[in-house]
């Protein structure tokens, strides 16, 4: 098969998302009082209405309303004032009551948006100028939201012994009814993305906002966020849409994206080939690294979709909806605009911090305490503490202090967070203790300069001829010179006034 760029030239990808999410910061299930738990020992958290029980009623959970009226607004969709509960039929173990109760043609959220930001390396992969780019090749694009429904989750099942995960080969299934009657909401996206980077970034961007909203943990590991692809190509500038495939079993960013690599190349394949696309459902295969038929869609599944007598049509008020948006907080495109304005952060950066409301509380705590040093508090929250490490907010700003006093260099703030980590030990403190702070000694330090220089004259020729990066080289040999104790900056500023006279 061609490479992804080279289909690409010829073909338009068309992507659509289908992403549920559970709402695990609940305490309760949709539609009865069982508690949500993952960790719970099977089949202990059911009741009447959650089994199926003939004659047990529903009783919605506001608490889950509340969650999906804020991600309607998180996302800029219209709520409607009044919406409606449907039964879905269909026969399988994973719900005993034999239909799921979701929502019909009127969701509780329609017709959003969300922008999405690509940069990078992804954003070389979509070749057509009908996007506008920025100088850095990155783009903004803004990709449709249909619609956010209610729903109830279904039991879990264990194919035992079988490929996969999957039921055909198994020898025997287990059941948990823990997660049936769990409450999920349901995002469907128009068919608007491009490329699977865009796919994978949606994805990623969606699970921000919904962190930051405190709705679900969003784990993909554990399920509690899953993803359907559906995808189809058509010739560059045709815009009929194609028949499109749906993939399941997108349980990791890269699995999205790998598998709506692998299928764009494969249908693309298959129509310069002079075959044609069955609209069907495809599994993606982790280990083979491809997707193969699941089951073919000749006709509509029916479902005989309808109203579900036991819930009444569901009217929200407008105070309501103004109690939802107060709950919002700020989101993560906010949040990153924020700090670029005010803290001068580069933009890359305030969206990485921005991203995650943790690492986005902590940065912000550790810039209070730092005023003077919060370029320096992002940098070392980006690039040295990985969420694991047990460092405190005042533990960091202190290092940030250090830092852009140039008491030391980074690769001893590395060392020094090791050595504060898990304890409350103040950084300024170790550094004295280690005697690690750097020397500022001028004439220590234009005395390596004046060693180093001497025996490389092949970089000072270098540099004379115009290949100014050669200092990097020599600050470097500056710094073994000195085994670390001078201070970088001061390396490279003394060099440029050598080198330059
Ligand atoms: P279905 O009835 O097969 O479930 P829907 O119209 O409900 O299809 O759409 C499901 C998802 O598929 C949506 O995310 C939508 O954007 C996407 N989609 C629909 N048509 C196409 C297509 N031709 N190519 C790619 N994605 C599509
Ligand atoms: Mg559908
Ligand atoms: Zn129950």
């Amino acid at each position: 098969m061609k490479k992804l760029a080279e289909v690409l030239k010829d073909w338009e990808a068309v992507i659509g998302l289908e992403i549920h999410t559970e709402l695990t910061a609940l305490n309760t299930k949709m539609f009865c009082d069982c508690k949500l738990s993952h960790t719970d020992p099977p089949n202990t958290n059911v009741c009447p209405v959650c089994l199926g029980m003939p004659g047990a009623l529903p009783v919605p959970n506001q608490k889950a309303i509340e969650a999906i009226v804020m991600a309607g607004l998180a996302t800029n969709c219209k709520i409607q004032p009044r919406s409606y509960f449907y039964r879905k039929h269909y026969f399988y173990p994973d719900m005993s009551k034999n239909f799921q109760t979701t929502q019909g043609p009127v969701a509780f959220c329609m017709y959003g948006r969300l922008d999405l930001e690509v940069r990078g390396q992804g954003a070389m992969e979509r070749p057509d100028f009908t996007i506008k780019k920025e100088v850095d090749g990155s783009y903004v694009a803004p990709i449709q939201i249909l619609r956010i429904h209610m729903e109830e989750d279904a039991a879990k099942m264990v194919h035992v012994g079988g490929v996969d995960g999957r039921i055909a080969s198994a020898s025997k299934s287990l059941i948990d009814y823990n997660r049936c009657g769990a409450p999920l909401i349901e995002l469907v996206t128009k068919p608007d993305l491009r490329t699977p980077e865009e796919a994978r970034l949606f994805m990623e961007q969606l699970r921000q906002v919904f962190l930051t909203l405190g709705i679900s943990d969003c784990s993909l590991e554990h399920g509690s966020m899953r993803c359907d692809g559906n995808v189809s190509v058509r010739r560059r500038g045709d815009h009929r849409l194609g028949t499109k495939t749906e993939i399941k079993n997108l349980n990791s960013f890269k699995s999205l994206h790998d598998a709506l690599e692998y299928e764009i190349r494969r249908q693309a394949e298959v129509l310069e080939g002079g075959g044609i696309i069955r609209q069907e459902t495809r599994h993606w295969e982790p280990s083979k690294r491809r997707t193969v038929t699941m089951r073919v869609k000749e006709t509509a599944d029916d479902y005989r979709m309808y109203p579900d007598p036991d819930l009444a049509p569901f009217d929200l008020s407008q105070a309501f909806v103004d109690y939802c948006r107060a709950r919002v907080p700020e989101l993560p495109a906010a949040k990153r605009d924020r700090y670029v304005a005010a803290y001068g952060l580069r933009h890359r950066d305030a969206s990485q911090i921005a991203g995650d409301p943790t690492t986005a509380q902590f940065f912000e705590n550790a810039a209070r305490l730092a005023p003077e040093s919060v370029a320096t508090v992002a940098n070392i929250v980006i690039n040295m503490i990985p969420a694991t490490e047990r460092v405190t907010e005042a533990q960091v700003a202190s290092l940030a202090t250090l830092l852009s006093q140039d008491a030391i260099t980074f690769a001893q703030a590395r060392e020094v967070l090791e050595l504060v980590d898990g304890t409350h030990k103040d950084p300024q403190t170790v550094v004295d203790e280690q005697g690690m702070r750097q020397s500022t000694d001028a004439n220590a330090l234009a005395t390596t300069v004046d060693e180093v220089l001497a025996r490389c004259a092949d970089q000072v020729r270098q540099y004379g001829e115009g290949n100014k990066k050669v200092i990097g080289y020599l600050v470097g040999q500056c710094m073994k010179a000195s085994k670390g104790t001078g201070n970088p900056k001061r390396f490279n500023q003394l060099l440029k006034e050598r080198l330059e006279n």
